[in-house]
């Protein structure tokens, strides 16, 4: 299987271009649902509607070429944009233009102004996360258990990240793990191209404790 990483976005590891954002008024969410096709049950979160407003955080002394927030929307620059869409990978939806409101910087005094960014959603993969041998801790485990979606439940944490199967997309989220997931070639892609703030963590070493 192909080596598989978290972008370790919850790891709060401040880099020199560690960049946040939260949403911006007005914040519109969809009113459509996902439902799995097998149970009924809502999967995934409630999509985040344009006008799409942000207040950047930055922490270091450059803008990060992804940025992250609340939900599961990233932002990248145009540049990463340019970069993927020429690169063949795949896994990345949406590419909503962004509008930036206001940047709070937390770290050094720089004075660059941030690159233009767009949105993007990692697709959800046919791939499931492999519980038992990710050594997975409930609070409250699912009930009933639904083999395909394998929503529900509230998760105490993981030992490590091992999945089912391999999954097609080079950045994705899988049934049963709401986390951002990327594989070896989305990681060269990252360093080829010296793409700033996409922290990964190798899937055996991705243990997390809520
Ligand atoms: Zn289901």
């Amino acid at each position: 299987m192909k080596a598989i990483y978290l972008l370790n976005w919850r790891g709060k590891v401040y880099g020199e271009a560690t960049t946040d954002f939260v949403q911006a008024e007005p914040f519109n969410t969809g009113t459509d649902e996902d439902n799995c096709p097998a149970c009924g049950g809502p999967v995934g979160m409630w999509s985040w509607e344009p006008p799409l407003r942000v207040e950047l955080e930055t922490w270091g002394s450059h803008f990060g070429d992804m940025a992250f927030g609340p939900g599961g929307d990233i932002l990248i620059s145009e540049r990463f944009k340019d970069l993927w869409l020429k690169s063949g990978l795949m896994g990345l939806e949406g590419f909503d233009p962004v509008e930036i409101v206001k940047v709070v910087r937390r770290g050094k005094r720089f004075k660059d102004s941030p690159p233009a960014y767009v949105r993007v959603m990692p697709q959800r993969s046919q791939a499931a996360l492999d519980f038992v041998a990710s050594g997975m801790q409930w609070v409250k485990p699912p009930s009933p258990r639904c083999d395909v979606c394998r929503e529900g439940g509230i998760k105490k944490g993981w030992e490590r990240i091992v999945l089912e199967e391999e999954p097609r997309e080079n950045i994705c989220t899988v049934r049963g793990f709401g986390e951002v997931l990327v594989d070896e070639h989305f990681k060269r892609f990252v360093e080829e191209n010296g793409l700033l703030n996409c922290p990964l963590v190798p899937a055996e070493e991705a243990a997390h404790w809520f």
